[in-house]
């Protein structure tokens, strides 16, 4: 973890003592992706194992699917009031010791305020993981319902018709500025809530002539906390373990998705995202670098001011280091050479602005209360930081909503101008230096739009599955995507019928390419970078995704991917190539429901003609397509039932794809762990072989006879060594390099169907193979880096260089008979890389299917 030495040395060294890199459970695994807010929160690794809940239990699959849109509801004006039901008293909420707002006393105020006033509508936008009420909170002057119909109408045109919005001096004027100001979506980082609490309940109530002109003009939105689930559990990811601010181009989460939805919907000028804890407050914009993919001249100009706007209003609280302990703001564009980017689009200010915000901000309050200062300071210290927090959080609100009625008609025509650029397909705009203050040549960041995205139908696909998941992704992000009539030309190549067409000539451009496009290295031009720096979907998601450079198509726009399930007219054995994770999905139901299934070379499994009825279900409801098998034959497989020591992501995508997973860890084991339902062990995080006692090392020993093993990264390459499995040699790369890599896969029953590419985090690889270790996927003798950050470290080592041609996942058979698959890659790195998640799957089938059988090659 690499930390900006600037920001470090001022504002966090205190955080970082609580956590010291030596505290870490196992130095054999650096931890990898850093924490924003420097938050010490619970890092991957540490969230990891021993969740009780679900274990075992099967997860169907998530329809990525627009809901219907309960929200906003035509044909009514504002205020559009519901009672919230109110969740039963928590005694245990954990805002209480702070003296914060809990979670269920939320509703009861929320009812209250709407009793109070018509300027306040409340309702249920969405739910958590674990099943809570999200609160959205819109405070404006009362509307009419054609009133309100208007407001709506003009909101359309600014976005699918910008060019005349731009023109029509009308909508300027009366058009509502949607803000946007979202809290507490790190669980752990409360005051946010409380701070829109005050917020709210001040504009209600007003009598100030200002605050009535202000809710003339703007609608103000809050989602009052964005998890609930955190706050009420006093720990920064929601109920699955995912850090909700990670997840805004995956949208794994549920909270994720109701926002996407809440910010699609309402299409904000500006927000507000609350978080901290940075002493002093921080406040973006962020260093470099910046996202490609913004209309950056846009976003800086205004996302300075408001930036510089809530500096004035925090420090003019008055607060002092010498009183209270609290040090004057900091804007990392201005103060900061690097260490604080908007270059990946997983945080919620770096998503808002591709559906137009342009001016969009974290804001990390000053006084730390979470964690070990949770536990460990007198109450009466949380609460004065606390109420200090909230007055921050408020003053930021203030500060924005004021800045946005100042700047009104500016606003919304810089976001009609983000939207008329991408539907006019203007070439990316490069940012003029010095358009504020400090921006300089290090801040300028383009790319290329090509003139369309083709996700081709028939023999140029290589997942017909993977196309429509992607397909329904984009549309979930208001994407727009249209499909071929009938076949046409691009060059030399023929695209059939049915292929989707994503044509850059539409508002939200940037939102699609920052997602299709391969992504930049931009390793040579910063040293540190904050999180993930490669993400693409096209590379990772398991579809096949080509660049335009002309488009002569007929195409009609589509809602949702065409049905992808199959089933062949002929009968007699059906072959399921594990290619998806779809595939992997329909294959665990065939196995849970009892269907004698075999599982073949090359990664395929085949099912027998008795279980026909089976196979069109699962055709339908997983959209996977069987094909005629060849023969039948190879090993009878069953359930896969795993022992997993890994990180919360890995638990959730592994039950996602309906295998049956029970955590493990050091701790479990020693206190005896039942190894007798295990069919694999995974390890990846949490087991720490040295420190297992005599007895369940005697217990681990005896499973290693039967039971195969699957492990990642540095943890489980210690594991692989210390118990003594195949043949190898891991070596670490530099643990904060991460991106999308370039590769080489084999034909074995893991590699066979992957992926060209994949993704790594602290990537690692492996020499001095044993006779009995064969590799599955190597690192490209060429790059490998596609985009991302990777670096080699001071001694010129562990760099990109040094990976190539190297082994990135082997496989193989040790002496006991174990079959064992070593992944130096991240296959199911926060749920992100679905088009990797099926060699995982093969490589657990594979291992359960041949461990104690006769030793063959794999
Ligand atoms: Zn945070």
């Amino acid at each position: 973890m690499r930390l900006p030495t600037a920001l470090l040395g001022v504002a966090v060294s205190a955080a970082l003592l609580v956590v010291p890199q030596s505290a870490q459970a196992d130095p054999a695994d650096p931890q990898p992706p850093a924490v924003r807010d420097f938050g010490n929160g619970p890092e991957r690794n540490e969230v990891a194992a021993g969740l009780p809940e679900q274990a075992g239990t099967l997860r169907a699959p998530q329809a990525e699917k627009r809901p219907d849109p309960a929200w906003p509801s035509h044909g009514h004006g504002y205020p559009r009031q519901t009672r919230l039901p109110e969740p039963a008293e928590n005694p245990a909420d954990a805002s209480i010791k702070l003296g914060l707002v809990p979670y269920h006393a939320l509703a009861p105020r929320l009812n209250e305020l709407q009793r109070r006033s018509d300027r306040v509508s409340v309702e249920v936008f969405g739910r958590s993981h674990q099943g809570r009420d999200m609160y959205l909170v819109t405070v404006t002057a009362p509307e009419s319902a054609a009133e309100a119909r208007e407001q709506a109408r003009m909101r359309e045109r600014i976005e699918n018709d910008p060019a005349s919005a731009a023109r029509d001096r009308a909508l300027a004027k009366r058009y509502k500025a949607p803000v946007f100001v979202n809290a507490n979506i790190h669980g752990n980082e409360w005051e946010g809530t409380d701070g829109v609490l005050r917020t709210v309940e001040e504009l209600a109530t007003s009598t100030d002539p200002a605050v009535a002109d202000l809710l003339s003009k703007t609608r103000l939105y809050f989602n009052v906390t964005a998890n609930p689930d955190g706050r009420v559990l006093g720990q920064r990811p929601n109920g699955a373990g995912f850090d909700l601010n990670r997840d805004f181009i995956t949208a794994s989460q549920p909270e994720t998705r109701a926002m996407r939805q809440l910010m699609t919907d309402t299409q904000p000028v500006a927000m507000v995202d609350l978080h901290g804890y940075v002493n002093g407050t921080l406040i973006e914009p962020t260093t470099p670098p910046h996202g490609a993919n913004y209309e950056y001249d846009l976003f800086i100009k205004n996302t300075y001011a408001n930036g510089l706007g809530m500096e004035a209003a925090v420090n003019g609280l008055g607060y002092t280091l010498e009183k209270d302990g609290v040090r004057p703001v900091q804007i990392p564009f201005r103060d900061d050479p690097e260490g604080w980017d908007d270059w990946p689009p997983i945080f919620t200010p770096q998503y808002a602005p591709f559906h137009g915000a342009v001016a969009s901000h974290t804001v990390e309050i000053p006084l730390r209360v979470n964690n070990a200062d949770y536990t460990n300071l007198p109450v009466e210290e949380l609460r004065r930081r606390s109420a200090i927090n909230t007055d921050v959080a408020a003053a930021a609100i203030r500060a924005t909503y004021t800045f946005v009625h100042s700047r009104h008609q500016q606003l919304v025509a810089d976001q009609i101008e983000v939207f008329r650029r991408g539907t006019a397909g203007e070439p990316a705009k490069e940012v003029p230096l010095g358009i504020v203050p400090g921006f300089g040549p290090e801040d300028v960041y383009t790319t290329t739009y090509p003139r369309a995205y083709v996700i081709p139908a028939g023999s140029g696909q290589r997942s017909e599955t993977a196309a429509g998941r992607l397909v329904d992704h984009l549309i979930a992000n208001d994407v727009r995507v249209e499909r071929a009539e009938r076949s046409f030309r691009v060059g030399r190549t023929t695209y059939p019928e049915g292929s989707y067409v994503v044509d850059m000539r539409q508002p939200k451009r940037g939102l699609a390419n920052v997602m299709l496009e391969p992504g930049q290295d931009i390793s040579p031009r910063v040293d540190a970078m904050y999180d993930i720096s490669g993400w693409s979907h096209a590379l990772l998601w398991g579809a096949t995704v080509e660049p335009v450079d002309s488009l002569r198509v007929k195409a009609d726009p589509v809602k949702a991917a065409a049905p992808t399930g199959s089933v062949p007219r002929t009968f007699g054995p059906l072959a399921l190539k594990v290619g998806d994770a779809k595939e992997v999905m329909a294959l665990n139901d065939l196995l849970a429901q009892g269907v004698e299934v075999t599982w073949g070379d090359g990664g395929t499994a085949v099912v027998p003609a008795s279980a026909r009825a089976a196979a069109r279900t699962a055709a339908d409801r997983y959209g996977v397509a069987f094909t005629p098998a060849r023969r039948s034959g190879g090993t009878p497989l069953t359930q896969v039932r795993i022992a997993a020591a890994a990180s919360a992501d890995e638990l959730y995508t592994l039950r996602e794809m309906g295998f049956s997973v029970t955590p493990v860890s050091t701790q479990v084991l020693n206190d005896g762990f039942d190894w007798s339902a295990t069919d694999v062990l995974f390890v990846s995080s949490g087991l720490n072989h040295a420190q297992l006692s005599p007895e369940a090392r005697t217990a681990l020993d005896a499973f290693l006879t039967t039971g195969g093993v699957v492990t990642r990264g540095g943890t489980g390459t210690s594991f692989n060594a210390a118990a003594g499995l195949l043949t190898v040699t891991g070596v670490a790369g530099r643990s904060d390099a991460n991106g999308v890599v370039r590769t080489v896969v084999s034909d074995g029953s893991v590699g066979a169907g992957s992926p060209e590419h994949s993704f790594v985090y602290s990537p690692r690889w492996f020499t001095g193979l044993g006779p009995e270790v064969q590799v599955e996927q190597a690192y490209a003798a060429e790059g490998p880096l596609v985009s991302g950050h990777w670096r080699a470290d001071q001694n010129g080592m562990g760099g990109p260089e040094q990976a190539r041609g190297q082994a990135a996942v082997v496989s193989g058979r040790d002496e006991r008979g174990a079959a064992v698959v070593m992944f130096g890659t991240e296959p199911m790195f926060r749920n992100h890389p679905k088009g990797l998640f099926p060699q995982v799957a093969r490589a657990l089938y594979w291992s359960s299917s041949v461990t104690g059988a006769a030793v063959t090659t794999p």
